[in-house]
């Protein structure tokens, strides 16, 4: 067992530290006040390479991995969970296309999001469908004029990103529409400039401001046979997806936690109270203790995730470790937060410290990707099936 991250990795990560300290950390509490997209942080992303981070190299990408992609956001999540987000982006509709996509959509997706050309979208959820997918109502019926093609209708919904992205992975029925059958749901990629594709209503958000969350609206929307990802009927596709992409979840709520832990502990080592400062009392020092202790192991079980899913591990029997992860991480950071506020007292409750916004962004953590409660239910068919067993 190596606990040692490689020289490149470790390069990585000191490379994104100081590019989150010098250009995010100056710019969280903008882009959370005026909401507007952080196109000067894109940009200094794509000049560092780390849009390509977790691309082959073959398709323009440097080839670091979950692992990679996982250490630059939690170095970035320290200061803006909406800039976090950007970076995480870069694997959450392109994974799919990783995963069983052709080598022609390889080709014509992947380098453009590398080179920060493109940015793309992932539509899974929908009004009356969120944790139930299987309940999705859009549709894809065969195209007519063109065979081996599909014509897609529906609404997706609070997708990351929808406004900026120039193509979408979409999931769609192509059997019937009240079928729960996994094979009854294929994955697509849908090109915005396309006719029949609009994004619809913007969400406003309690935190993670800058990076919009909306609508995509689809209208008898045309799709040659060469944009199916994968098999018709591969539902099993979105699930992989999403399993590999639990330790990048993850590494935001990590970074999120250390960032709100480092920021309350330089503070009450300063402010005095009853003759010492805040830091001197016990009571506090537990709760930094705990946090820290929590804030470890959530990085421990993020990193084995990430290692996992790096392996191609992210299949059913591996799903409690990937879970897991993503669960313990982001509950952490909602603690952590809440901690960060509480020990700043008034002065952590009001805008003049960074506290409060961490507080308002971590929460979506816990719902995005699979809700806390379905991470447990997941984690508990791991022990029940024995995929995560001690003998
Ligand atoms: C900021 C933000 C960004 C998002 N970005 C995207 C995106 O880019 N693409 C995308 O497709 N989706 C996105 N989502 C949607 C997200 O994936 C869903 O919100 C999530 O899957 C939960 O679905 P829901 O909101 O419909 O909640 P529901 O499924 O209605 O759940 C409501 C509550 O019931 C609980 N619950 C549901 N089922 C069970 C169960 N079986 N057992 C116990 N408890 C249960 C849930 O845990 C939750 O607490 C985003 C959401 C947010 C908030």
């Amino acid at each position: 067992m190596d606990f040692e991250l490689s020289a490149e990795l470790q390069e990585l990560r000191d490379t994104v530290r100081r590019l989150a300290q010098d250009k995010v950390k100056p710019r969280a509490r903008e882009i959370d006040k005026s909401g507007e997209y952080p196109a000067d942080l894109f940009e200094a992303f794509r000049q560092a390479g780390l849009l390509g981070l977790c691309i082959p190299e073959e398709y323009g990408g440097s080839g670091a991995g979950i692992l990679g992609l996982s250490l630059a956001i939690e170095e970035v999540a320290k200061y803006s969970n909406a800039a976090a987000l950007m970076l995480l982006l870069t694997r959450l509709p392109t994974g799919p296309v990783m995963i069983a996509g052709s080598e022609d959509q390889k080709h014509r997706y992947l380098p453009g999001i590398t080179s920060g050309d493109q940015r793309a979208a992932f539509g899974l959820s929908e009004p009356q469908a969120g944790s139930d997918v299987m309940g999705m109502r859009t549709r894809a019926v065969p195209d007519p004029h063109r065979p081996g093609g599909w014509v897609l209708t529906g609404t997706k919904c609070w997708m990351s990103g929808v406004a900026e992205a120039d193509w979408y992975t979409v999931f769609a029925k192509t059997a019937d529409p009240q079928s729960r059958a996994h094979d009854s749901v294929t994955a697509f990629i849908v090109e915005r400039r396309w006719s029949g594709v609009e994004v619809g209503r913007r969400d406003h958000k309690m935190g993670v401001r800058g990076v919009d969350t909306g609508e995509l609206l689809l209208e008898d929307v045309a799709v040659p046979s060469e944009n199916v990802i994968g098999e018709v009927g591969g539902f099993r596709l979105a699930m992989l997806g999403l399993n590999s992409m639990r330790p990048v979840v993850a590494a935001r709520g990590i970074g999120l936690a250390e960032g709100a832990l480092m920021y309350a502990t330089e503070y009450v080592k300063e402010r005095d109270a009853f003759g010492k400062t805040i830091a001197d009392f016990q009571g506090i020092q537990w709760e930094i203790a705990k946090c820290a202790v929590d804030i470890e192991a959530a990085r421990l079980l993020t990193y084995r995730a990430a290692w996992l899913a790096d392996q191609g591990k992210f299949s059913k029997e591996w799903v409690p470790y990937l879970s897991a992860a993503k669960y313990h991480a982001t509950e952490l950071a909602v603690r952590a937060s809440g901690l960060a506020v509480q020990l700043l007292g008034a002065a952590g409750y009001m805008e003049d410290h960074p506290t409060e916004q961490w507080y308002r962004d971590a929460k979506q953590l816990t719902i995005v990707e699979g809700t806390s409660q379905v991470q447990l239910g997941l984690v508990a068919r791991g022990v029940l099936d024995g995929d995560l067993w001690w003998d």
